[in-house]
């Protein structure tokens, strides 16, 4: 793979930013990751699509076109939970779940209560992240969506991870994403395979 020059995260969330940096770090990929802040800071973006990857392309647009002449390569990360027993609900809109500019622990209050009728077994679930990478000025954007089943426990659980991980039981697991390890968590989640195909598509390029 020739030489990546330098890739800005096109996201303001700091839990996904260490995510993607640890990710890489743990496999030794040699990338330049730069946070959105070296080149002014993550635009604010509107994330109107209806789909993950709809909105991780708007934000990688969005910071790529602030980035323009840098030969930069931008990835953004558009991510969030699937309620099966609520219809795919928080869905795209999970970190605004209970309206917008509340914190995690609104947006899980308000999907215990949107489940508290909700047996176990039909409390099924999955992590979605859709990445988005637009590369040098080719304006072609590639895009990486994995999925990480599992479901949501009734209480929370656990201080590692953020958003719902405290709730989220991935499928195998006795534990929830806020008890597991991080290590494990950069193997099996949703985040971490979309990664590996990132990597793996860069060094076969
Ligand atoms: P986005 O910034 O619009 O992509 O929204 C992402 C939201 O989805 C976060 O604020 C969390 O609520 C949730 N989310 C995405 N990935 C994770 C994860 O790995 N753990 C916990 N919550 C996550």
């Amino acid at each position: 793979m020739s030489k990546v020059p330098a890739l800005y995260l096109a996201t303001g969330n700091l839990h996904k930013v260490e995510e993607i940096k640890r990710f890489f770090k743990k496999n030794a990929i040699d990338w330049e990751l730069n946070s959105a802040n070296k080149i002014g800071g993550m635009p604010n973006v509107v994330e109107d699509a209806n789909t993950f990857s709809g909105n991780a392309l708007l934000k990688a647009t969005a910071l790529w076109k602030q980035a323009e002449g840098r030969k930069a390569w931008v990835l953004a990360d558009d991510s969030g939970i699937e309620v099966d027993a609520l219809n795919g609900a928080p869905g795209i809109l999970s970190a605004r779940y209970a309206g917008n500019n509340c914190n995690d622990q609104e947006n899980n209050q308000k999907l215990m209560r949107e489940l508290k009728d909700v047996p176990i077994e039909k409390r099924t679930a999955r992590y979605v992240c859709a990445l988005v990478l637009i590369y040098c000025n080719s304006r072609k954007p590639v895009i990486f969506e994995k999925k990480c089943e599992g479901f949501m426990g009734t209480s929370p659980i656990g201080n590692n991870g953020f958003g719902y991980d405290p709730y989220f039981y991935p499928k195998g697991y006795d534990m929830t994403f806020g008890q597991i390890d991080a290590d494990i968590k950069d193997q099996i989640s949703h985040r971490a395979k979309a990664l590996q195909d990132l990597f793996e598509w860069g060094r076969l390029r």
